[in-house]
């Protein structure tokens, strides 16, 4: 079928990297951008920054214009024009001039629905009331900046601790505001998992920011002297100068739904591998889709930029006749919160146990971001998902300072190629002292992992340590483990573990404990060889630390199960 005439509904990434695209493919190809907003292709993650007066200059925001789009690529942007209604019998669309509500048809060859994600405002009592707001578009951020410099705020809550909820919380601090961050789930950012996104929590309490977990917003008051209480179930009632809601984004779908065409089961539009919907004439991408997810190939709406820029692209080639397929979306994401980075891309454990993807292994590491002995080196946190028998990756999420972002970004590549934990062993990659190591950390993942799926290694998990009627061993220096480790663990250093072999039991499993869980493997090696039935705790202490209350609090569990003798066997 000829599409001579495309329309497009929504200008930003999806709909913008759709229309370019097909300008690039068809000269003679008619295409007409309607957006609701007063801008077009405007850079909405950069808002938080607007937010936090770090961008200064809101023209930096507009990566493109009307103006632009026309000149550069005879493509026609109508701003200020909503689409209300599709006639499919017909092949038209109804538009609004939101200016004057005057209604206008349009005729299509091939329609483009490309109209994002709308914050979700949940209906609580107050919620209208005068300084709540979402973080969506320039117009949301001016009007915060302004309710900000007009009032002279000096107290902020947040709703939500995604990545949206992060960036403003931090941003707000920035601007001087004292912050509370409240997230109804028992973790921040629910794309870690829980142990790893307790290094954001730590980040956040460092720099003040007042985080109540496992708490939600229950309604608004406003204060006899200006300001707003903000009320949570669990009967808290915080003051604050404004609110930002960022709850989470639910896709736009009523247009494609009131149309007829399908929805899928998590809300958003249901589109084919070519980002076709339930009508051939009707394409629709970015975050007001449903995708499949990349490893478990169920259903998922993934709101990002990447995604979003990448349908479009596939809908324009499509529409100008190319085979093009989007492949899954993998989630692969980053975030700046305090300086710290975190960064995700794949399965989360919690996902996988979800979907019951069972067959999974893990391991944690602590890397240095760079060869220890350049100065500036800082450690890395990773926690690394694969199949455990035949090693494919299925996950990945690192915190830390420096280069997390690579490391996750090489992974999330690795894994669109569907390599395995023995190809991240063998990966190239580029070294000099101040950028890496020459056995990288994703080097170091492929190893520790390798060794999972080759046997070379068995690992015990925290988890499952009370449920082991296990000798415990800390290899770790003395002055290490005076410092801090698990009750029942018995302390023989690595030097002295060859020497102790001889009062080690060989009627009992032995979990062996470190600092990051590279101790641990040498002594793995060491006794397992000497015939010893054995395990090492990935991630050590430093996983440990950083593990939820309920299994830090193990070590009771433990004491009552040990028997003292066994305990008391190791001099
Ligand atoms: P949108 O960008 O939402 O654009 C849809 C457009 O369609 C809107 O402009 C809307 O006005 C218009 N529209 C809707 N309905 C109609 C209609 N009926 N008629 C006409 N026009 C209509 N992603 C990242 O990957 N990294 C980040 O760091 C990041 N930071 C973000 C920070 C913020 C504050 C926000 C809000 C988002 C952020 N995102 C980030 C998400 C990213 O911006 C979105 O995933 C991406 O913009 C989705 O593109 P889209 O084209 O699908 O939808």
């Amino acid at each position: 079928m000829e599409n001579n005439r495309v329309l497009i509904v929504g200008g930003m990434a999806g709909g913008a990297s759709c229309a370019a695209r097909v300008r690039r493919l068809s000269e003679k190809t008619e295409v007409i951008i309607f957006e609701r907003g007063p801008d077009v292709a405007f850079a909405s993650c950069g808002l938080p920054y607007y937010l936090g007066d770090i961008i200064k200059d809101e023209n930096k925001l507009l990566v493109s214009s009307p103006e632009l789009l026309q000149s550069r690529f005879n493509i026609e942007v109508r701003c200020e024009n909503e689409v209300i209604a599709i006639d499919r019998r017909h092949r038209e669309i109804k538009v609004r001039r939101v200016a004057t509500g005057e209604v206008y048809s349009e005729r299509y060859d091939a329609l483009v629905l490309a109209p994002g994600a709308a914050p979700i405002r949940p209906a609580l009592p107050g919620i209208d009331l005068p300084g709540i707001f979402v973080l969506r578009t320039i117009p949301d951020t001016r009007a915060m900046r302004a309710w900000i410099a007009e009032r002279g705020c000096k107290s902020a809550v947040v709703v939500g601790a995604g990545f949206i909820g992060l960036e403003a919380a931090e941003n707000l601090v920035h601007r001087g505001l004292k912050v509370t961050l409240i997230e109804m789930l028992d973790q921040v950012m629910s794309v870690l998992d829980v142990e790893m996104a307790d290094f954001v929590q730590e980040r956040l309490t460092e720099n003040r920011v007042n985080l109540m977990l496992e708490d939600r917003v229950a309604g608004f008051e406003e204060q006899p002297r200006g300001g707003l209480i903000v009320r949570t179930a669990s009967g808290s009632r915080v003051p604050a100068d404004i609110v930002l809601f960022g709850a989470g984004v639910r896709p736009e779908a009523g247009l494609a739904k009131d149309a007829g065409l399908e929805i899928g089961t998590s809300g958003g539009i249901r589109v084919n591998e070519q980002m076709r919907t339930s009508d051939p004439r009707i394409w629709a991408v970015g975050d007001a889709v449903e995708t499949c997810d990349f490893v478990s190939h169920q259903p998922i709406l993934v709101p990002l930029a990447g995604p979003a820029q990448r349908q479009g692209r596939i809908a324009a080639d499509v529409i100008c006749g190319r085979q093009s397929r989007y492949r899954g979306t993998q989630g692969t994401a980053v975030c700046s919160v305090f300086g710290l980075t975190v960064a995700n891309t794949g399965m989360t454990e919690k996902a996988l146990l979800r979907s019951g993807l069972g067959d999974y292994e893990k391991i944690y590491l602590h890397p240095d971001s760079h060869a220890a002995y350049y100065p500036g080196a800082t450690t890395m946190h990773i926690k690394l998902l694969f199949s455990s028998h035949d090693g494919k990756i299925l996950g990945a999420q690192a915190v830390g300072e420096e280069g997390v972002e690579k490391r996750i970004d090489v992974i999330a590549m690795a894994m669109q190629m569907n390599a395995t934990v023995f190809d991240l062993e063998e990966a190239e990659l580029c070294y000099a002292p101040q950028f890496g190591s020459a056995r990288d950390p994703i080097n170091m993942a492929g190893m520790a992992a390798a060794n999972v799926v080759r046997g070379d290694v068995a690992l015990a998990k925290w988890e499952d340590l009370p449920s082991l009627d296990a000798l415990v061993i800390d290899v770790r220096e003395p002055l290490e483990y005076a410092t801090d480790h698990v009750d029942d663990a018995v302390n023989i250093p690595l030097s002295r573990l060859r020497q102790s072999l001889q009062q080690l039991p060989k009627d009992q499993e032995i979990v062996i404990c470190c600092g990051v869980g590279q101790r641990s493997y040498f002594a793995y090696r060491a006794l397992k060889q000497h015939g010893f039935v054995v395990r090492s705790l990935t991630g050590g202490m430093k996983t440990y630390a950083h593990l939820p209350f309920e299994l830090q609090t193990r070590d009771e569990a433990i004491a009552k199960r040990k028997t003292e003798t066994k305990a008391n066997v190791i001099p």
